[in-house]
């Protein structure tokens, strides 16, 4: 049996590398005896698990001291709530912009815990762009500032990261974390469902500056608590541990690649690819304004349903597989996290080439 090529938006594919450690380490990791899965969060074994997860994470990010990191539960959904719980205390207003699905569902949390003023939305445009941003519109004593930095949906990015001054900068990163090189000192904090490009979902990594913990609403559930996951070192419960584990080995496996910048030439390489073949196509096209395009999620139609239908259907019989586009936007969407391979893009141009020719 041969690995295909899985354009998923996740849970998405990772490493063969990674799958195989996994696989080697299942029935015995290191000796011990037992799987990763069934040993006791409270072990060495576990804490060297999580520790080296976290050096690693901290080195491949450049994380600064002054930050913690935590592994939580819940999907990037369960922060949608958290964030305010956590964060909108003080002067209980945020600001933040509305780029599809994913803001939606946060802004809606957020109004139970404040006011929630949305300074700009690209839905006018059914988010195919990343809207402008005026400073001037932003609050001045919000309590944060709120953003998706890259809408998986969509296909959208932000093409720079809003300077918010002293108010803090919110990132739902969930489906471009570790895709590049970033700042993480731009961001207050940063939080990610893993099962984009970290790893297997049930992992939600944050990473927030240290100030911002401990100024959560009374009522707050202990869990969703920031100050009490950082003082027990992200294990208030039993943690996932099975997917801190190979969340880890992700770590290792990109730096062992050469890091985050080497991530983002290989993830540049393989857009233009794709975007070069979608701009000259005359079949195919990317509905996505070229400033806000994603290097992630690529989304593409041919404008006819029965088309992409066939295309899906022709896809999937050569091992191109789950390229149906989300069921709210329709068409194809080929996610191509850190995991797809060059191969697997070029694979998918020569297809459409090849499908082109015979459906024009
Ligand atoms: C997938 C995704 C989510 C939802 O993640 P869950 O882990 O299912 O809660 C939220 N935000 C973004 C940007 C996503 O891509």
């Amino acid at each position: 049996m041969t690995r295909v090529y899985n354009f998923s938006a996740g849970p998405a594919t990772l490493p063969e590398e990674v799958l195989k450690k996994a696989a080697g380490e299942m029935t015995d990791y290191k000796g011990c005896g037992m799987s990763v899965m069934e040993m006791s969060h409270r072990g060495k074994e576990f804490q060297g698990i999580i520790d080296e997860a976290e050096a690693t994470l901290r080195a491949i990010m450049k994380i600064p001291e002054n930050y913690k990191v935590l592994f939580l539960q819940g999907g990037a959904s369960m922060q949608f709530a958290a964030v305010p719980m956590n964060l909108m205390t003080k002067n209980k207003k945020a600001d933040y912009v509305h780029t599809g699905q994913w803001t939606k569902k946060a802004i809606a949390e957020a109004k139970k815990h404040g006011e929630v003023n949305v300074v700009a939305s690209s839905e006018g445009d059914k988010f195919t762009r990343i809207p402008e941003l005026d400073p001037a519109t932003f609050t001045k004593d919000a309590d944060y500032f709120y953003i998706v930095t890259n809408n998986t949906i969509y296909g959208t990015v932000y093409p720079q990261i809003p300077d918010t001054g002293n108010v803090p900068l919110i990132a739902d990163m969930s489906s471009n974390i570790l895709s590049e090189p970033i700042d993480v000192t731009k961001f207050g904090m940063i939080f990610a469902g893993a099962q984009k490009n970290i790893g297997p979902a049930g992992l939600t990594i944050v990473i927030i500056r240290e100030d911002l913990i401990g100024n959560a609403v009374k009522n707050i559930p202990i869990l969703l608590d920031y100050q009490v996951q950082a003082k027990n070192g992200s294990m208030a419960n039993t943690p996932p541990c099975y997917s801190i584990y190979i969340a880890g080995l992700v770590f290792q496996w990109i730096k062992e690649k050469g890091g985050l910048a080497v991530m983002q030439k290989v993830n540049q390489d393989k857009a233009k690819i794709l975007y070069d073949y979608l701009d000259n196509s005359k079949l195919f096209k990317s509905p996505i304004e070229r400033l806000s395009r994603s290097l992630m999620n690529v989304p593409f139609v041919t404008g006819n349903e029965e088309l992409d239908k066939k295309f899906i259907a022709e896809a999937a019989e050569k091992g191109l597989k789950t390229l149906k586009g989300h069921r709210t936007v329709g068409g194809m969407r080929a996610s191509i996290y850190n995991a797809m391979p060059l191969e697997g893009v070029q694979a998918l141009v020569a297809f459409m080439q090849e499908f082109e020719k015979e459906n024009i």
